[in-house]
């Protein structure tokens, strides 16, 4: 899972990636040349309303395909391509082709991005958004940034200066893996977040008998509705936590168990088969969902 090792750590020896340095360093090297090697793609996971469960948006994860390994996980590949510095253009990259694609669809959903607090921390990065979507043509409510509670241990000044600028930009801001951070709710005053991720360590096992997830989910809800905030309970996998999750008041659902993410023209073909079911953004109601 990727979250077994806590966040913030580098999980260079895991799975795919154990064996040894030597190894290591060719996968570096690979990951240099995976956006020109054409190797790298961008799926994406509906978001349904937990009422309705009509398709209100979605994530674009990155997929990177090894020639000789196969799918390389994002949880190992993107802390690489942090500590060799190759994650502002990956998510340049990203960012521009999430925004591309989904301009391609004939429908209006909302698409968020995963924000390394690398990028964040880059002082032209309202200016790399502000391209993919004037190059795209994408209008900026559609677009939502997902970031982590690592971007508050940076320079307090200077993130809020970043959340200002990308405000005014007009594009919607989640905060992802809710509470698995080095949370304090304090940073949750001045914070512009349109929308809170409950990370799915509190999903998984909230059924069971004893857990105190779906106290801390309750929690949670009530805090973001009293900021005014969306929910999204990531991870919804079996019925039960999708009764759960929904009886404790999150706005969307994320999980297997509506899809997993998948390429963008799948993506497409399920909408318009209609296996998923969408709700257009139109233009007044993107505020509230
Ligand atoms: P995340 O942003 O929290 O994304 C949600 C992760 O949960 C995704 O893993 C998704 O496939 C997985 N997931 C969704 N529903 C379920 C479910 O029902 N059960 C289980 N077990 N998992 C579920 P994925 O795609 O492996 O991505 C892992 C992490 O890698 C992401 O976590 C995000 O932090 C990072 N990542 C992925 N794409 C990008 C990207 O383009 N840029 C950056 N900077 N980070 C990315
Ligand atoms: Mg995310
Ligand atoms: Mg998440
Ligand atoms: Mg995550």
């Amino acid at each position: 899972a990727a979250k077994a090792g806590g966040r913030g750590q580098y999980r260079f020896y895991s799975s795919d990636l154990k064996d040894g340095a030597k190894n290591r360093h060719q996968i570096e090297e690979d990951l240099r040349d995976a956006i020109d090697n054409h190797q790298l793609a961008m799926h994406y996971q509906p978001l349904v309303c937990s009422k309705t469960h009509m398709v209100k948006g979605c994530e674009a994860l990155m997929r990177w395909t090894h020639p000789e390994r196969g799918e390389i996980s994002p949880a190992d590949f993107i802390p690489v391509a942090e500590e060799i510095g190759i994650i502002r253009q990956m998510g340049e990259w990203a960012l521009n082709e999430v925004c591309r694609q989904a301009m391609s669809w004939p429908v209006e959903l909302r698409v968020a991005v995963n924000v390394s607090a690398m990028q964040f921390s880059q002082d032209d990065f309202p200016s790399v958004v502000k391209s993919a979507l004037a190059e795209s043509g994408l209008a900026p409510h559609r677009l939502e940034l997902e970031i982590t509670e690592s971007v508050f241990l940076g320079d307090t000044g200077r993130t809020q200066r970043m959340f200002g600028e990308l405000k005014a930009i007009g594009v919607r801001l989640a905060l992802d893996d809710f509470g698995t951070g080095y949370s304090s709710l304090s940073y949750l005053r001045n914070a512009p977040f349109d929308k809170i991720k409950i990370d799915q360590s509190f999903v998984r096992g909230a059924t069971e008998e004893g857990s105190n997830n779906a106290a801390i989910l309750s929690a949670i809800v009530s805090l973001a509705n009293a900021l005014e905030m969306e929910t999204v309970a990531e991870g919804v996998e079996a019925k039960d936590e999708l009764d759960l999750v929904t009886q404790r008041g999150a706005t969307l659902i994320q999980g297997h168990i509506f899809s997993r993410a998948i390429p963008s023209e799948d993506f497409l073909e399920r909408l318009k088969e209609g296996k998923l079911k969408y709700e257009p953004l139109g233009p007044d109601k993107y505020r509230a969902a």
